[in-house]
This record gives C-alpha cells, structure tokens and sequence, in this order.
C-alpha cells in the first residue's frame, strides 16, 4: 500500500490504517502522492513537488481515525486554508499517544510534579538576551550567533496554533535572525520551555550553516541536534500539558 507498510503492521492497526488509506486514496486526485510518516512534530503536511502535483504527507496513526478522512480531503483541496476540527483533534490525540516520548506517555506522577516544579521565568533573574547567549554559547558556540528578535504581540483572540519560533536565514541586507513570540517569554512559563525554542531555532541555524543536500525541514539529524537540550524532554512534555493555556494566554 505504501512505504511505511511494515511500521504499520506493527501498530497492529493495520487493516483500519489500510481501509482508510484506500478511501483517502479513492478521495484524492492521481497527481497527488501519499505518503505514510511517522514524525514527531510535524503530523501532516502538503508540499510541491517537482512533477508538479502534490504530496500529502500525513502520519501513519492518524489514519486509524476514520472520522478524519473528510477532512483530510478538505485539507487538500483548500491547500491547507480554513478550519479543521477534526483532523485538530485527531492530529492532538496521535501526538498525545504516540510522538511523545514513553516516559512522559505514562503520565508518570513524578513526571507530573517534576513538570510543575520546572523553574519558571518569573524567578529566572537573567535577560532573555542572557538565556539566548548561553544557549548558544552551551551549544553551538562553533556558530555565528543570530539576532534574537521578539514579535510583536499576536492580538488576544482564540488561536488554534501558535508559531512558538522561527528561523531566518540572512539575506543580502540582514543577518540571520531568531524571533520568537512574546507569549513564550510570560511569566509563567519555564525557562526550559523558552530554552527549548531558542535551541529549537539555533538547530536549523546550525542546518543552515552546514547545508545538506535535499534535507528536510526537520531532518533525522535535526531531531538528534534538538534533542541533545538538556531539558529537551520535560520541555515538550510541559508543552503538552500547557498548550491550552498558552493558546489563551
Ligand atoms: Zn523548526
């Protein structure tokens, strides 16, 4: 059926995975691609191909959820504009189960009061500028050091997502930049979490610097890169737990 047949089958998933795969297949145009993923982050995702079709690529899991495949076809037809509530919850569910890591999984409660004793911001004595610093001094003092920006406020309103970072490479009249949303830097938020996105952002810094051919956004060994953060881990899980509350913050 596709690539990532055999991951499948260890899902034990399979023949739903494999029916619903056929019917997303029935749904779509011919110049579409599908392709099974099994990323971390980035669950579903429509690119351009060189052919000129599309490619949708969307993680094997998610397919075990019959009730997404209208809106999945929705997603491509409308070229991923507009509102999708069910493959939001969907995509959430699948994160939830299968793209965190096993400890945090659990629900462990020491897990769950480590997460609450992260120190946070508002105890945190150093400048963001400083935190960024030593970041980049901790882990990739071998590079150049971006110019860390803070966006501007994004209006109060309901969000379905929020751009926690992001990275621009330098152009003929600017270096390159880190910017990042004034909503991670509150109070309340641990400094790990604020931590993991300037690190986050200085992986695909360093990427960029060491530019391989064809790599993908957040390559294998991006992953690796973001990884090595010493709090990568209660990072995403604090994330988890939060991101309703950071979405109406
Ligand atoms: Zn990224």
């Amino acid at each position: 059926m596709c690539e990532d047949k055999q991951d499948a089958l260890q899902t034990g998933a399979l023949s739903v995975i494999e029916s619903t795969y056929q019917s997303l297949r029935a749904a779509l145009p011919e110049t579409i691609t599908i392709r099974l993923n099994s990323n971390r982050r980035t669950l579903v995702s429509l690119r351009p191909q060189k052919n000129g079709g599309m490619r949708l690529s969307v993680h094997k899991e998610m397919l075990s959820y019959v009730e997404v495949l209208p809106d999945l076809v929705r997603y491509v037809s409308k070229r991923g504009r507009g509102r999708y509530p069910v493959l939001n919850t969907v995509m959430q569910r699948v994160f939830d189960e299968h793209c965190l890591p096993a400890r945090v999984q659990q629900q462990d409660p020491v897990w769950a009061e480590r997460l609450n004793d992260l120190p946070l911001l508002s105890h945190c004595t150093d400048s963001l500028e400083q935190l960024y610093q030593a970041i980049h001094s901790g882990y990739f003092s071998h590079l150049s050091r971006p110019e860390l920006i803070i966006k501007r406020r994004p209006p109060q309103r309901r969000r379905r997502s929020i751009q926690y970072g992001s990275y621009h490479a330098a152009t003929a009249k600017v270096g390159p930049q880190v910017r990042i949303t004034p909503l991670i830097t509150q109070n309340w938020i641990p400094v790990c979490f604020l931590e993991h996105v300037l690190h986050h952002e200085l992986c695909h810094h360093a990427q960029r610097s060491q530019p391989m051919q064809r790599e993908r956004m957040h390559s294998a060994r991006f992953k690796k890169w973001e990884q090595e953060y010493n709090m990568f881990v209660e990072a995403v899980a604090w994330e988890r737990v939060n991101r309703e509350r950071l979405l109406s913050s």
